[in-house]
């Protein structure tokens, strides 16, 4: 079966790779030739554009930073539904807002192409090793047909709700991961202003009630001092946004993850956009007046 990949970044290269690895016919596209190039080589064939994809595939996948890339590359001129039939099959496995999910799966039904959101946990690691967990929103019988697929892809796929609920289920995840993080640079940097090293404390109580995964991926590069990423403070910034839009939307006021953003965005201001979130680190470290390492 083809199945046309858009988007080859950090995350989608790999999971294309593991839809190739698993016998599926990829047709690949990027606006960045040289990913495009890098998914060829490992045997995918490329189209010229996201509308020459979904002219080959009855099942396309988009990989895309945001709710606007994701509109220009479904929506946009050259775009993906241009070159789709009716009975298409669209996952949108990107991060984006619901309402936009919504927006395009909408615009998508129009000309009978049916949509699934379908964002991914677990990061560059999990997308490499297959073993990401999906969380969905849309049709549960279009899910159906596609969670073989999903599954390549990820160790888990699970249904949340109607179209937009998997996004929703994701901004739920970066709300928990954000404000994990951040307690975790609050709480590691109270024990060194009071003089108890913090790795000691790390061993202490990382298998009781305030450990966490969270805890163990991040709380060893906080102290080490490495902000190599993993998932960039930039990203995250974007997902709390469409966090506080959504919560706003809906009547949910996000007092966290307000917090946390503002730490995000003092981050950003200081020319750290670019570094892992572990890097909430070095806010608690500018208002201490102390380092980890
Ligand atoms: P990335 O920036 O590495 O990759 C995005 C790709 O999309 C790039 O190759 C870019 O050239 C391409 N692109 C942009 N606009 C396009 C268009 N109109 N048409 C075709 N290609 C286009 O981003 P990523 O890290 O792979 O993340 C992708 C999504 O997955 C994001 O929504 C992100 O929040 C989410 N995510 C990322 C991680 C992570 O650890 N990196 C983890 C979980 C979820």
């Amino acid at each position: 079966m083809k199945i046309g990949f858009i988007g080859l970044g950090i995350m989608g290269k790999p999971m294309a790779r593991n839809l190739l690895k698993a016998g599926y016919e990829v047709v690949c596209y990027d606006i960045v030739a040289e990913n495009v190039a890098n998914t060829v080589a490992v045997g995918a064939k490329a189209a010229a554009s996201c509308k020459a994809v979904a002219e080959q595939c009855p099942i396309v996948i988009t990989m895309l930073p945001n709710s606007p890339h994701v509109k220009e590359a479904v929506l946009g001129p050259g775009g993906v539904l241009e070159g789709a039939k009716a009975g298409t099959i669209l996952i949108d496995m990107s991060s984006i807002a619901p309402l936009a999910s919504q927006e395009i799966a909408k615009a998508c039904g129009a000309k009978g192409v049916k949509v699934i959101d379908a964002p991914v946990s677990g990061g560059e690691p999990k997308a490499i090793d297959g073993t990401l967990s999906i969380m969905v929103g849309g049709d549960e019988n279009v899910f159906n047909s596609v969670k073989d697929i999903l599954l390549r892809m990820g160790a888990s796929a699970v249904h949340c709700g109607p179209i937009g609920a998997g996004n929703t289920t994701k901004l739920a995840n970066q709300i928990v991961v954000a404000c994990n993080i951040a307690a975790c640079a609050e709480a590691f940097m109270l024990a060194k202003k009071a003089g108890v090293e913090p790795a000691r404390v790390l061993d202490a109580i990382k298998g009781g009630l305030a450990g966490s995964t969270v805890m163990n991926a991040k709380v060893p590069m906080m102290l080490q001092g490495n902000f190599k990423p993993g998932f960039k403070i930039d990203l995250h910034i974007k997902d709390l946004a469409n966090a506080l839009d959504t919560g706003h939307g809906v009547g949910a006021p996000l007092p966290l993850t307000a917090a946390v953003m503002e730490m995000m965005q003092t981050l950003k201001a200081d020319g750290c956009g670019q570094n892992d979130h572990s890097a909430l680190a070095k806010y608690y470290a500018k208002v201490s007046g102390t380092n980890f390492s």
